[in-house]
């Protein structure tokens, strides 16, 4: 039938209403800001890494191309060209199979190691003094001919191949005799244990080549130059192959760590930037803001080979729960606050509700008081009910409620009136419907009622009932000789006398022109007679001044009848008795008492 909401009441109603319209907006302007705050910081924070990926990334080039620059230099050296040079003048007159005759009978006999004596002096000091310069960046410095084999190593007890033909890092540094400076992989040296970035530059002579130097680097300044690059906790800067391999990272250590495809691809979008990724390098499932940067190698003459043919990329994944910490904390206190307000709000809305539900309450139950009076109004007029006073609307409130209540009881009021003006009316109406207009008495009809309601009641109870039947004596004249206003004014004042001796419960009534019955409840014949003829002599006595100077007297004729009688059965009989009787008082003499 109803709605479910109209089943609330106004206070409950009120009390959504206020909250839905207060904690909308609240949500609202709360989600927005959340996201456009998270917003900006993502595009931040990515391109901040970008930047530091950047930067990294030309540092680790520039480290790069330094330790180049320096192998370039010491492959350049004069006792490097000149140790190189005068290795490769053994191999002179033979043909490439006999130099690879001499070469394998050379490595059989030094057992595929070098040896310390046969090691060129002045080579393996130049390695030496160059080495100790900065011993912790080399593991491994070796100087072959133009055929593979080594002239001098340092420290030589590392060197333990004879030859380097056939390896890639001399393969290409040689290139075929056209000499490319070759940067490797970050690999793992399984004689040394150590991963290694190795480097081979080639040694000219007169335009040619006469041997390779090989540089293998210990890789932990590198390695440093790159994961020490941080800007949060979680944070950490890598460097990554175009392949996905993981080449440096803070917490896989060096190069045993592979990315998927689909997560290298995400990353490395381009070449300089930043994305967001579902999944972390480390974890996956959980989100990443990524910074990469390639790491620019400008380098003239390198090797297509270098770099394990891969490009080389920097990038700053950092965990989003750090990055969004700020915006996390923000929220923290943002809930906070917002929990305080809808607190707050409720406890206003609740306060003020009840500010406009409590007179709303209170009309109510006044309404309901004065419903409940007009309802105990009885609207039976035999139990009159006077004056009509109904409860009403005391509230002061000093807001519209106030005001209706005041208009509920002006309408109380109105309402009493019309009841009031009801009861009068209807008792008027009765009064007439039973009185005689001229002398305020009874009239016939009223008196015919109460005889028989009395009639009964003695027939019931074994009553006595007497009945007087009363006609002025030659009234005709009366009018006849002063007029009819005067005869009128003769009845009124005869039946003033006639008042003045009947008291409750005897019942005087004006039964027709200027004949009047008198009904004596519980009054036997002799009673009525003693009253008819007391009521007789009085009106003999009497100066009815019927106008203005004028006085007349009058008599008259009374029958009277009682019950119980053996000839009276009914009120009928009663009335005719009285009358008959009457009628004997005229006939013998008018002014009398006759009885029946
Ligand atoms: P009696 O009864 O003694 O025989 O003589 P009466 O003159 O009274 O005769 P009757 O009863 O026959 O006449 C009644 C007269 O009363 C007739 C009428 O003129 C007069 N009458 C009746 N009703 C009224 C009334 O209301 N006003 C006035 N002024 N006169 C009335
Ligand atoms: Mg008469
Ligand atoms: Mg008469």
């Amino acid at each position: 039938m109803s709605k479910p909401l109209s089943r609330l009441n106004i206070f409950r109603k009120l009390v959504l209403a206020s909250i839905v319209v207060g904690l909308l907006p609240m949500i609202l302007g709360f989600s927005l800001s959340y996201y456009s705050q998270r917003n900006t910081i993502t595009e931040t924070m990515g391109s901040t890494f970008q930047s530091l990926a950047h930067e990294t990334g030309v540092k680790l080039g520039l480290l790069i191309q330094d330790l180049l620059d320096k192998a370039v230099g010491l492959a350049q050296s004069d006792r490097l060209v000149e140790s190189a040079a005068d290795a490769d003048r053994k191999y002179e007159g033979m043909n490439p199979d006999q130099i690879r005759a001499f070469i394998d009978r050379a490595s059989a006999r030094s057992n595929s190691s070098v040896d310390i004596g046969a090691m060129n002096r002045r080579a393996a000091d130049a390695l030496e003094e160059f080495r100790r310069r900065d011993p912790k960046q080399y593991h491994l410095l070796v100087l072959t001919d133009r055929e593979g084999t080594v002239v001098a190593a340092s420290p030589p007890e590392r060197a333990t191949r004879y030859t380097y033909r056939g390896e890639i890092e001399w393969e290409a540094a040689f290139d075929g005799g056209k000499g490319k400076l070759f940067i490797g992989d970050i690999t793992l040296d399984t004689i040394l244990s150590a991963y290694t970035l190795n480097m081979a530059v080639p040694v000219h002579r007169d335009g040619k080549i006469a041997g390779v130097l090989l540089l293998i680097h210990t890789v932990d300044r590198l390695f440093k130059s790159v994961t020490d690059v941080r800007i949060g906790k979680t944070d950490h800067t890598m460097l990554a192959a175009s392949d996905g391999s993981l080449l440096f990272c803070p917490i896989f250590q060096i190069k045993n760590h592979t990315l998927s495809k689909l997560l290298s691809q995400g990353i490395f979008k381009d070449q300089d930037g930043w994305s967001t990724t579902k999944n972390d390098v480390h974890y996956p499932g959980r989100e990443a803001i990524n910074g990469f940067a390639p790491v620019d190698l400008k380098i003239e003459n390198l090797s297509a080979r270098s770099l394990g043919e891969q490009r080389w990329y920097i990038f700053t994944s950092q965990n989003p729960t750090e990055t969004y910490e700020p915006l996390r904390s923000l929220l923290r206190w943002t809930a906070l606050s917002a929990g305080m307000g809808v607190l707050i709000l409720v406890v206003l809305a609740v306060l003020v509700i009840r500010t406009i539900v409590r007179p709303i309450t209170l009309f109510q139950a006044h309404a309901r008081e004065i419903l409940q009076g007009i309802q105990a109004l009885p609207m039976d007029r035999q139990k009159p009910v006077a004056p009509y006073v109904l409860p009403r609307m005391d509230i002061q409130t000093g807001d519209e409620i106030e005001d209706l209540a005041g208009t509920f009881s002006e309408i109380v009021g109105a309402l009493e009136n019309s009841r009031r003006l009801l009861y009068e009316t209807t008792r008027r109406l009765e009064e007439m419907a039973i009185t005689d207009e001229l002398t305020g008495l009874y009239n016939r009809r009223h008196v015919m009622e109460e005889l028989k309601a009395e009639f009964s009641r003695s027939m019931r109870f074994g009553l006595p009932l007497s009945c007087l039947a009363i006609d002025l004596d030659f009234f005709k004249e009366v009018n006849d000789r002063y007029g009819h206003l005067a005869g009128d004014e003769a009845l009124r004042q005869i039946s003033d006398l006639f008042q003045k001796n009947f008291r409750e419960p005897d019942i005087l009534a004006r039964s027709g022109g200027e004949e009047f019955l008198v009904i004596l409840p519980q009054t036997d014949i002799q009673g009525a007679l003693a009253k008819a003829e007391l009521l007789r002599k009085q009106v003999e006595q009497q100066d009815f001044t019927v106008e203005r100077g004028t006085t007349i007297h009058m008599t008259i004729s009374i029958g009277a009848a009682a019950y119980p009688d053996e000839r009276i059965h009914t009120m009928d009989h009663l009335l005719k008795t009285a009358d008959d009787v009457l009628y004997r008082s005229k006939e013998t003499g008018r002014n009398r008492v006759s009885r029946g």
